[in-house]
C-alpha cells in the first residue's frame, strides 16, 4: 500500500527498535458477510505486513456467543482468499477463554477488578456524562477474597444474565468514560460455537481483544476511529495484566462509507431477513460476495482500497470511485460482444434473401492482442433501439431516415424507410447496404460518421439481463433509504457465442456496458447477465 500515517508509525516504533517485526491481524466478528468497508480493513493489516515482510492473522473475535454462525466464518474465509490474500494463522478469540479468565482473577487479586450487583440501568446512571463524573459503584469496595468468591461462583452458573459483572477498577472521576470502571466480564447463558457450554461468563470486547493482540503477537492492532477513546483502556488492559514480552500497539484510521451504501452488518442483516435482497450475495449487496457476484475483479477492490488511502478523518467516499477502477480494470481484459437491448428489426432490402456471411470484429479495440471473431450478417438484422431516431436530435450521428451509418464490422447501410404497425409504432426499418463498402476491403470512397452495432436476426438469441440501480439512495433528509428500483429485467437479444460463456465470465457489451454471466443462474438455457458497471464514468482520477 501506497505510504500513510500509519506506515509512518510503523517505520518509527522499527527505527527505534520497539518492535523487530510487523505483525498484523484482521478480527471479524462471524457475525455477519464481510462488506466492501471490511475490504479496506482486510487490504490495510495484510499489505502492510506484506510491505513489512510480516505477518498478519485472521481472527475471529467471537466473544459473543449468540450471534456467531459458521455460515459466516466459510463466507469470512471465501470472501478473503478470493482478494488474493492468505493469513499467517487462523484463530479463534474463543481459545484464550482459559487466559482471560486468569487475567481477570489476576486483576481481582491486584485489587484492580470488582464484582458489581448494580443493574446495566445503574450502572449507566452511575457512569456520569462528559462533562460530570460518574458516582463509584456500593461494591467497589468488596474484599479480594469475596471477589474472588463472586467471580468463582459467576463462573460455575450461580447466577442468571446480568445479575452481575465483573468491573475493571480504575477511576469513575476519569475524564474518559471508558475508564469509568468499565465491565470486563458479563454473564451470558448462552451455547458457543467453540466452546459449547463450558462457560457461561463472557469477556467484553475492551478486555478480550488487547489479550488476543498480546498472545499472537501482534505489534500494530489496526481499527476504526471509534475505539480510539477506548485505546487507554487497551493500554491499561495490557499494562495491568502484563504478562507479554512487548505491548501491540493500537492505531486507529477512518472506517470507509460510500455514497448509496448502508454497510452495517446489522441493517445488511435485516435485508436479507426480511427479504429485501435475495440473499447476501444479491449483486446489487455492498458485501464482498455481492460484489464479486456482480463481476467486480480482486484487482478493481484493491485499487479501489489503494487510491482511497487511509487517513484520520471521517469522509464518504463516492461510489463512482469504485465504479472507475473496475472499468479501468476490465477495459482491457475483457471481450466485447454485441447485444441488443431494445431491439428493433432491420431488413437490408437489397441483400439476397437466402445468403449469410461473416464478418470479423476485433474482440478488444483497447487491446489488440485479444484478437478477433467473426460476427454474422444477413438479410434482416436487430439494431438497439438508442441507434435509430425517427426524427433526429440536432448532431445525431445514428440511424435515421436518409442516412448512412456503418454496421460494426460489417457495411454502410443506408435507412431508405420507416414501416410502422397499425398502432403507429415501428414495425421496421428498410435499408440498402452498399457492397463496396465492405470492412477491411480498404473501401476510401466516403465517410460517414456514425457506426453502430448489430446482431443478425438469423442467428441471435435471447438473453436476460438484469441492470442494476444503487440499492439505496439519499432521501430529502439526506438519509438512506431503499430504492424500489434497484432492479431492472431486459429480455436482449445477443450473438449466440455469449452462450458459450463460462459463470462469472465478463464482457463488454458493445456501447452498453461491462456484463458477468450470473455464477450462480447462468447456463446455456438460463442465460443470464448482470450489469457490473456502465461505460461512462462520472469520476476522473
Ligand atoms: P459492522 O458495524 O458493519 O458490523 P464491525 O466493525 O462490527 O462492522 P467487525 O467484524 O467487528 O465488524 O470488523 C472487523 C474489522 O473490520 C474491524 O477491525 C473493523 O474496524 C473493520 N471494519 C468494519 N467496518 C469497516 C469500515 N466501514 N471501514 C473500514 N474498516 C471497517
Ligand atoms: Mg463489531
Amino acid at each position: 500500500m501506497a505510504d500513510n500515517f500509519i506506515h509512518n508509525m510503523i517505520d518509527k516504533d522499527l527505527a527505534e527498535g520497539v518492535y523487530d517485526e510487523v505483525y498484523t491481524r484482521f478480527p471479524p466478528e462471524p457475525n455477519g458477510y464481510l462488506h466492501i468497508g471490511h475490504a479496506k480493513s482486510i487490504w490495510l493489516n495484510f499489505s502492510t505486513a506484506a510491505k513489512y515482510g510480516g505477518k498478519c492473522n485472521l481472527r475471529y473475535d467471537d466473544t459473543n456467543p449468540a450471534k456467531e454462525d459458521m455460515e459466516y466464518v466459510e463466507a469470512i474465509e471465501a470472501d478473503i482468499k478470493w482478494l488474493g490474500l492468505n493469513w499467517e494463522k487462523r484463530l479463534w478469540a474463543s481459545d484464550y477463554f482459559d487466559t482471560m479468565y486468569e487475567a481477570a482473577v489476576e486483576l481481582i487479586k491486584k485489587g484492580k477488578a470488582f464484582v458489581c450487583d448494580l443493574t446495566g440501568e445503574e450502572i449507566k446512571q452511575y457512569r456520569g456524562t462528559l462533562t460530570e463524573p460518574g458516582k463509584e459503584s456500593p461494591y467497589r469496595n468488596r474484599s479480594v477474597e469475596e471477589n474472588l468468591k463472586l467471580f468463582q461462583e459467576m463462573r460455575e452458573g450461580k447466577y442468571g444474565d446480568g445479575e452481575k459483572v465483573l468491573r475493571a477498577k480504575i477511576d469513575m472521576a476519569s475524564p474518559n468514560i471508558n475508564l469509568r470502571d468499565p465491565i470486563i466480564y458479563r454473564i451470558a447463558h448462552a451455547h458457543h460455537h467453540n466452546t459449547g457450554d463450558k462457560w457461561c461468563i463472557y469477556p467484553m470486547y475492551d478486555f478480550a481483544h488487547p489479550i488476543e493482540d498480546a498472545i499472537e503477537g501482534i505489534s500494530h492492532s489496526i481499527c476504526t476511529m471509534e475505539f480510539e477513546d477506548h485505546r487507554p483502556l487497551y493500554d491499561w488492559v495490557l499494562r495491568e495484566v502484563g504478562f507479554w514480552p512487548h505491548m501491540p500497539r493500537q492505531i486507529e484510521f477512518a472506517r470507509l462509507n460510500l455514497t448509496n451504501t448502508v454497510m452495517s452488518k446489522r441493517h445488511l442483516r435485516a435485508m436479507v431477513e426480511n427479504g429485501a435482497v435475495e440473499g447476501w450475495d444479491d449483486p446489487r449487496m455492498p458485501t464482498i460476495a455481492g460484489i464479486r457476484r456482480r463481476g467486480y475483479t480482486p484487482e478493481a477492490i484493491r485499487d479501489f482500497c489503494e487510491e482511497i488511502g487511509v487517513a484520520k478523518a471521517n469522509s464518504t467516499v463516492d461510489i463512482s470511485v469504485l465504479e472507475y477502477c473496475v472499468r479501468e480494470d476490465l477495459k482491457t481484459k475483457v471481450e466485447s460482444r454485441n447485444v441488443i437491448f431494445n431491439p428493433i428489426k432491420v431488413v437490408v432490402t437489397n441483400y439476397p434473401e437466402d445468403e449469410r456471411e461473416t464478418c470479423t470484429i476485433e474482440n478488444n479495440a483497447q487491446a489488440p492482442e485479444m484478437g478477433t471473431r467473426e460476427v454474422s450478417f444477413s438479410k434482416e438484422l436487430w439494431v438497439d433501439g438508442e441507434d435509430f431516431m425517427e426524427a433526429p436530435v440536432k448532431k445525431y450521428f445514428r440511424l435515421f431516415p436518409g442516412n448512412e451509418v456503418r454496421f460494426k464490422g460489417a457495411y454502410f447501410i443506408t435507412c431508405n424507410e420507416v414501416v410502422k404497425n397499425e398502432d403507429g409504432s415501428i414495425k421496421e426499418l428498410h435499408c440498402t447496404y452498399d457492397p463496396e463498402t465492405r470492412s477491411g476491403s480498404g473501401f476510401e470512397g466516403r465517410k460517414v460518421k456514425g457506426t453502430i452495432h448489430f446482431v443478425d436476426a438469423k442467428t441471435g438469441v435471447p438473453i436476460k439481463i438484469r441492470k442494476y440501480d444503487y440499492l439505496f439512495k439519499e432521501n430529502e433528509d439526506g438519509e438512506m433509504e431503499l430504492n424500489p428500483d434497484s432492479v431492472e429485467y431486459i429480455d436482449a437479444i445477443a450473438e449466440p457465442s455469449v452462450l458459450d460463456a463460462e459463470p462469472g465470465e465478463r464482457f463488454q457489451f458493445f456501447r452498453h456496458g461491462y456484463y458477468v454471466a450470473d455464477s450462480k443462474l447462468f447456463s446455456r438455457e438460463t442465460p443470464v447477465f448482470n450489469e457490473i458497471v456502465g461505460l461512462k464514468s462520472s469520476w476522473k482520477k
